[in-house]
């Protein structure tokens, strides 16, 4: 990775944590810290990702400001963090994207619905866009299945291979190797820590998500969007083996499977995005990086409206309203799939593999056996 202003001030930021470690059992940053003297630009990358923006080092610095040391971990790391997303993007010709998050959600939305409407009125009787269509294919009738296959799939594709690309580039910058991720002891306490957020307990009584009081909230609503996208993603998987394994069209009845992973799943996304833009708008602005904080809403507001268009529609699937729902609905997935890579949800992808780099840390792999006690001395030095 590259040297910018943000790995350098927070290079200056670790070094005098270092010498400091008032903040040792607040969470994975500082026990990572404590095993460098020096910090590369690979170890910064790392250690950014690690954090998870509780707050809690601020609060408690006494060389935060306005202490001449102007020590502000949260807000330095959230820079440098920016700095991996642009990095490692893929392809790299599009990292840019992420200067102009906002303005590039907004835009990509906007396009995403009018280009499945405009398609929509193109390929099929406009009346029927405005007529209720029930039973078995429904949906079909007013988005051809090809067309909603090829744009949903095309997009979901596209942005699994970029999310992937990005985790390869991050891997090899912070030292990682291809070995290291099948290694089983490290991979089950890394997905325990990312499943139960564990970091955002920060020195124990949560986050401190408005100031310098403690609190579950910001945990427990990123629970509750980041459980209710894994239900919406279930919903669609199911939908697809009852379409084309099972042969049963949508739309499915509303106690039926997909139709309740679905709701709930949006339930949970509405609750859990409003929750953290209200926490953003609430919180004491000092920890914080400013200028990322436009990205940060364009993106909860974009995964509000995917959860609400696609709770509207079910609600209204019957009545004249549904082709344009299923339409804006569609517009707006076809846009978050595509921004997904270049957007602050790609924080999941390094965060998830920093937590599984500081599980290999601290499970390192046992010396061969046979090895003397001297020579894994050195092994380990070197
Ligand atoms: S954030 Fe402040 S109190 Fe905490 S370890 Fe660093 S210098 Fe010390
Ligand atoms: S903000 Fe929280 S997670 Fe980040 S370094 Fe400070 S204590 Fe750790």
């Amino acid at each position: 990775m590259r040297e910018t202003e943000a790995t350098t001030e927070a290079r200056r930021a670790m070094e005098v944590c270092n010498a400091c470690r008032y903040c040792e059992g607040f969470c994975a940053v500082f026990p990572a810290m404590t095993m460098r003297r020096e910090f590369s630009t690979g170890d910064l990358s790392y250690i950014a990702n690690l954090c998870h923006n509780c707050k809690g080092c601020y609060y408690a610095c006494q060389y935060a400001p306005p202490h001449p040391f102007n020590i502000n971990v949260p807000q330095v790391l959230a820079q440098v963090r920016a700095d991996t997303y642009e990095e490692y993007a893929w392809p790299g010709p599009l990292a840019g994207l992420f200067r102009r998050n906002g303005t590039v959600v907004s835009l990509v939305s906007a396009a995403g619905i009018a280009l499945v409407l405009l398609l929509t009125m193109a390929l099929v009787d406009h009346r029927v866009l405005y007529q209720p269509q029930t039973g078995p294919g429904a949906f079909y009738r007013v988005i051809p299945w090809w067309l909603m296959t090829a744009l949903a799939g095309g997009t979901f594709l596209f942005s699994i291979l970029a999310l992937a690309m990005g985790f390869r580039n991050f891997w090899r910058d912070t030292g990682g190797r291809a070995d290291e991720l099948t290694r089983g002891r490290p991979l089950a306490v890394a997905l325990h820590d990312i499943l139960t957020l564990k970091n955002l307990g920060g020195g124990g009584g949560g986050c401190n998500d408005r100031d310098e009081a403690f609190s579950q909230a910001r945990r427990r609503f990123h629970h509750a969007m980041f459980y209710g996208f894994l239900l919406c993603f279930a919903s669609t998987s199911t939908a697809t083996v009852y379409d084309h394994f099972l042969g049963m069209e949508a739309p499915y009845a509303f106690l039926s499977l997909p139709v309740q992973l679905g709701f709930w799943g949006g339930i949970g996304m509405v609750v859990g995005t409003a929750g953290l833009i209200w926490t953003k708008i609430v919180s004491d602005p000092a920890p914080a990086a400013r200028n990322l904080l436009g990205a940060d809403y364009a993106l909860l507001v974009l995964l509000l409206l995917a959860a609400s268009t696609g709770l509207l529609l079910l609600a209204l699937r019957d009545t004249g309203a549904m082709g344009v729902l299923l339409a804006v609905h569609l517009g707006i997935i076809l846009a978050l799939f595509l921004v997904i890579p270049y957007s602050k949800m790609v924080h999941g992808v390094y965060r998830s593999a920093a937590l599984l780099r500081h599980a290999l840390e601290r499970h390192p792999t046992p010396p061969p056996p046979g090895t003397a006690p001297s020579d894994r001395a050195l092994g380990s030095a070197a």
